[in-house]
């Protein structure tokens, strides 16, 4: 079975092809020679996430999945939210981000946070399924660790005495939403591929 991947993230491409079992071939945007920028312009990650599966189905007319990721505080209402990538600012680096995080949250002692994943899959414009993965913890005083990308740094899942910055990228594969995410996808490609 092949799947599209409506990502220009070969990172993500990589990593995903690694958590989906072998059968399913991904195939990326840059595979498919398409190098239009997608718009995400949803309300929330639910809508980000449909916005761009969306976008490239009609473009090929071949199923399609696209997700989205969110780091969700609660002290500041959700917020970043559907921001996270830009929450200090449209090309903001990940240290600028993060300082914003921290400054934002100062002395608050409720640092309860979690990462949430949206996957939506388009198998034709009748078929629009829903996937969403979580990992749950809190936000550090300050960052600790270098591995990884993004919030990783103030990350702390819980049941964990480190962050994901500190964390190799097999053990936070392990636990992260992204991989809660895809498998709940799997399982149900496994169900799709052979109904009962
Ligand atoms: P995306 O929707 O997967 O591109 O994620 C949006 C933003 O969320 C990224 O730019 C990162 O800042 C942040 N993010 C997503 N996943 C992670 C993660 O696993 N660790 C840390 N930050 C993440």
């Amino acid at each position: 079975m092949r799947l599209i991947f409506a990502t220009h993230n070969p990172n993500k491409v990589r990593e995903i092809q690694s958590i989906v079992p072998g059968y399913i071939k991904i195939q990326s945007l840059a595979e498919l020679d398409y190098h239009t920028p997608i718009i995400e312009s949803g309300f929330n990650l639910e809508e980000n996430a449909l916005m761009k599966a969306k976008t490239v189905y009609d473009q090929f007319n071949r199923a399609c999945f696209a997700e989205d990721t969110g780091l969700e505080i609660a002290a500041l209402h959700g917020a970043p939210g559907v921001h996270t990538a830009r929450f200090a600012g449209e090309n903001a680096t990940d240290e600028e981000n993060i300082h914003k995080v921290l400054a934002e949250l100062g002395e608050e002692t409720n640092r309860k946070a979690r990462f949430r994943t949206i996957i939506a899959l388009v198998m034709s414009p009748e078929e629009i399924y829903m996937f969403e993965g979580l990992c749950v913890g809190h936000i550090l005083n300050a960052p600790q660790g270098n591995h990884g990308f993004g919030y990783d740094p103030i990350f702390q899942p819980n049941g964990y005495d480190k962050t994901f910055g500190e964390m190799t990228a097999s053990e936070k594969q392990a636990i992260s939403h992204r991989t809660h995410a895809f498998e709940k996808m799997n399982t149900f490609l496994v169900r799709y591929r052979s109904p009962r």
